[in-house]
């Protein structure tokens, strides 16, 4: 599916999935030295998004409080 509000967003989470990795991992080579469970403000909608990243691998889920808003799950 590749409609406009799909890839709008994509890039969304795409830009989220930056600035945690920048937050969390970047200094660390890719995983956070502990898990991390935390919230930010959604980039799309500047709602709550809270979001986890494994420390195993760094793999992030996160989840806006909006409704249809941002959520992804174990997706790199
Ligand atoms: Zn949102």
């Amino acid at each position: 599916m590749t409609t406009p509000g799909f890839i709008a967003l994509s890039s969304a989470v795409a830009r989220t999935k930056d600035q945690i990795y920048r937050t969390h991992c970047a200094a660390t080579a890719g995983v956070p030295p502990v898990a991390v469970r935390a919230s930010m403000r959604c980039v799309r909608c500047s709602g709550l998004l809270t979001y986890t990243v494994s420390a195993i691998d760094g793999r992030t889920t996160g989840r806006c409080s909006s409704a249809g808003c941002l959520n992804w799950a174990l997706s790199a």
